[in-house]
């Protein structure tokens, strides 16, 4: 039987288990009752505060006028300055948008950094367009949503398809309206510019140490452990090397153009030179092709979703032979999916812990940029260790204390804290 299809406002048609925002709202939802939540609380936490829709019209090479769609979504702010990626893709909407605020601001306050959530997007295919073209859009929906930015409203990042680069041109469209340099307006820039020393590699050493965590909870050791790897980005290229550094064995790697299996092991930093290169993973010659799906339900002990939502659904799940899930994607498991893993024992790290070490640094670089001050990199990788670290020991201690998963523990934990936020701050009117 095919499942319901849900028509949205901005005309986007979903299954029922992929629609983003309902898949966040499934949990959040578990997570206020057994909170307790008040309802008039709950109402306020179920909306976003703020979306802003900008079109970005651009002159293309050709000399054609071509005019894109830009979202911008300020879920809530009450802990402080909203904090998200932006990214450029064709599937964006602003049903996702939102999801992916509402994930930032879970996220921000699991880890306990003074942010609310955000998230932006525009729809375009970046890999179809040149270098000054990118520029182009960049600038365009940076003045499209420039009245929200700033260091304390709202600070962008990279996220899917944006990178540095597009942070600089940020910077500097929104340091040039403001007629002086704010540094401190989006995080993951170059380091030349008010980057942090550490940034780029921070979400994949977040993944990477509380994938350590979770195998010391399980008894074993990240010596000797086999680790697939779905998305080949800066997430999961990273987290791999790191991993593989630590002494795990990486025994698959996917991005889009191939998947690749070695039970023997995979060449971590070889690969990322030849994508360097190519890319590309395709064509890389040290191991065996298999489908995208194989990666997922290959022979491993941890498995790294490290590219985009709903991978993992209700089809893949039961065939999932890893015993421990790192997110490194935000939503890349269905609701659906969350119950057979759950009975299945699978200990899931959820994605708004896993991946939270990219905007834990982001935090670090926005510090730095306000105080002029900056660390050496040691220092910045030790305070994201001892941020990582703590709050997975206390999601272990809320999934215990209550008798629920990971997932749902790691939700109580960060709704109950923003709840805190509001009650403290009461009702403005
Ligand atoms: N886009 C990243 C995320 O989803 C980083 C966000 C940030 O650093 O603000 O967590």
């Amino acid at each position: 039987m095919s499942e319901p299809a849900i028509i949205r406002p901005d005309k986007q048609t979903f299954l029922a288990e992929e629609n983003p925002f309902e898949a966040m709202m499934e949990r959040f939802d578990h997570a206020a009752k057994l909170l307790n939540l008040d309802p008039g609380l709950y109402k306020v936490l179920r909306n976003p505060e703020k979306q802003i829709i900008v079109s970005v019209p651009i002159v293309r090479d050709n000399g054609e006028v071509e005019v894109y769609t830009g979202y911008r979504v300020l879920y809530n702010t009450s802990r402080g300055p909203a904090k998200g990626g932006i990214r450029f893709d064709l599937n964006v909407t602003l049903e996702e948008v939102t999801a992916l605020a509402a994930w930032m601001t879970w996220k921000c306050a699991l880890v306990n950094i003074p942010f609310g959530g955000s998230k932006g997007g525009v729809v375009c295919d970046p890999s179809a367009m040149s270098m000054a073209e990118l520029e182009r859009v960049t600038r365009r929906y940076t003045s499209g949503i420039i009245e929200t930015l700033g260091p304390d409203s709202d600070v962008p990042a990279p996220d899917v398809n944006t990178n540095e680069r597009v942070m600089a041109w940020i910077m500097d469209t929104y340091s040039m309206h403001h007629r002086h340099t704010v540094t401190a307006v989006v995080t993951g820039k170059p380091v030349a510019m008010g980057g942090s020393l550490g940034r780029r590699e921070a979400t994949g050493r977040g993944c990477m140490i509380v994938t350590r965590e979770a195998l010391a909870q399980l008894g074993m050791s990240i010596v000797g452990a086999k680790v697939a790897v779905q998305g080949f980005g800066n997430v999961g290229s990273i987290a791999a090397e790191l991993m593989a550094q630590a002494g795990a064995t990486i025994v698959a790697v996917s991005d889009k153009s191939t998947a690749l299996h070695n039970p023997h092991g995979l060449d971590v930093p070889d690969m990322m030179r030849w994508v360097r290169e190519k890319r590309q993973l395709a064509g890389y010659p040290k191991g065996e092709t298999i489908t995208h799906d194989q990666v997922l339900t290959v022979d491993c002990d941890v498995l790294i979703p490290a590219a985009t939502e709903n991978v993992i659904s209700r089809k893949n799940a039961p065939h999932i032979k890893a015993k421990i899930i790192c997110e490194g994607a935000n939503g890349p498991t269905s609701a659906a999916a969350d119950k057979i893993l759950e009975d299945k024992g699978v200990f899931v790290i959820p994605d708004i812990l896993a991946n939270a070490g990219g905007v834990t640094v982001s935090y670090f670089e926005w510090v730095q940029d306000r105080g002029g001050y900056f660390w050496d990199e040691e220092t910045v990788n030790r305070r994201l260790e001892s941020i990582m670290v703590r709050s997975f020991s206390e999601v272990m201690a809320m999934a215990a204390r209550h008798k629920v998963a990971n997932r749902v523990a790691s939700y109580m934990l960060a709704i109950d804290r923003v709840a805190a936020m509001h009650r403290l701050r009461g009702m403005y009117a």
